[in-house]
């Protein structure tokens, strides 16, 4: 077989060979031996947050974006009231959609370079009691900055609102404590950190909330509190599952398991990204964070000034060597993005940062 390029993009994301074996098998939906499957998996996810006593977990079928658009669809009642706090893409992104669907939706917008503020939500919400529910992005992947979840869930839980945590990009490597943190929803998909091919999303929703949330949904396919309720009574999903992935995904977290859980995974992603970082700063890029905002997960780095300097050329170039690089998400500067996860180390690092430097020299950059 061929090597597969490495992805070194925040999903689809580098896989292992193991993970891509489990999706050489059929799956009846609704055979006792695939809802085993399903069961076993939901299990496994509860456990990664230490979240069995809290919440349940509701899979989704499709990209994470429609387990997110779910989540808000179930939890937020349709005259209820969702503050973004909004530092980058995916935040506007949870924006429109829950604007899209008809809720009341405020956009509390930051710059992109720093992490939303814990005390400006609280001034927030003490100006505006109509705000019901409050929509954070854990890791925002537009830049990589990371947000201050525990901050913001505590403000939350003291001013009785809501939470909805997009952590689609962080589940699985930053740490995440259902014991330690209020939320009634947090969202994560199978091909991040998880280090599942893409094709699901998954919900976990705060038990004490799930009852109230009947009748929320104005779509039927983005019902969750009816996605759980059939999960329950049958074992099955309600529409057709996407099997290869549930088994891919299950195989994916035994190996997390096996790798040590989260925090062996964020061991590996936060060496991944210093030597990504080391390394490209040896080549003269800049990131666009400030050091001690950079995330374990997805650097965005500095395009060269150089006016030979072409992004499709340089991408072209990585991807000639093996190595396929992310585009930047920013509209005011010219950037790129290397993601730090997947089933990749050290050594897929380094080659990765040899790349870049010998992309850069076929384009008469650098030395
Ligand atoms: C990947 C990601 C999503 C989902 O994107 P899809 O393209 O729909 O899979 C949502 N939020 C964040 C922060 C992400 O990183």
């Amino acid at each position: 077989m061929d090597r597969d390029h490495l992805l070194l993009t925040p999903g689809p994301l580098t896989t292992t060979q193991r993970t891509k074996l489990a999706m050489l098998k059929d799956w009846g939906s609704w055979d006792a031996d695939f809802n085993a499957l399903t069961a076993r998996l939901r299990t496994g996810l509860l456990d990664v947050i230490q979240g069995a006593d809290s919440h349940v977990v509701v899979p989704l079928q499709g990209s994470g974006t429609f387990s997110v658009e779910a989540a808000v669809a179930t939890v937020v009642p349709r005259d209820g009231h969702l503050l973004v706090l909004d530092n980058g893409a995916y935040c506007k992104r949870l924006g429109k959609l829950a604007t899209l669907m008809g809720r009341r939706t405020t956009i509390a917008t930051r710059p992109e370079d720093q992490p939303v503020s814990a005390a400006e939500l609280e001034r927030l919400l003490g100006e505006d009691p109509s705000i019901t529910h409050v929509g954070l992005i854990h890791c925002e992947t537009g830049t990589g900055i990371v947000n201050p979840l525990a901050e913001v869930a505590a403000v939350c839980e003291r001013l009785g609102r809501g939470l909805i945590i997009d952590a689609m990009s962080s589940f699985g490597a930053l740490p995440i404590d259902a014991r330690a943190l209020r939320f009634d929803a947090l969202i994560a998909a199978s091909g991040k950190c998880l280090e599942g091919v893409p094709g699901m999303g998954f919900v976990f929703i705060r038990k004490a909330i799930l009852d109230g949330c009947a009748g929320n949904s104005h779509s039927l396919a983005m019902d969750l509190h009816d996605q759980h309720a059939y999960m329950e009574r049958t074992g099955q999903w309600r529409f057709t599952p996407p099997t290869h992935v549930v088994a891919a995904l299950a195989e994916a977290l035994v190996q997390f398991q096996e790798e040590g859980g989260q925090p062996a995974r964020l061991a590996r992603y936060q060496a991944n990204q210093r030597l990504l970082v080391e390394g490209l700063a040896a080549l003269g890029l800049k990131t666009f964070l400030a050091p001690g905002l950079l995330s374990p997960i997805i650097v965005t780095f500095l395009a060269p000034e150089h006016a030979r300097y072409d992004f499709k050329t340089f991408y072209a170039s990585a991807k000639a060597q093996g190595f396929l690089l992310y585009p930047g998400k920013l509209t005011e500067v010219e950037t790129f993005r290397i993601g730090c996860i997947g089933a990749i180390g050290a050594q897929e690092m380094q080659q990765a940062v040899d790349a870049v430097g010998r992309a850069l020299r076929g384009m008469g950059i650098g030395a």
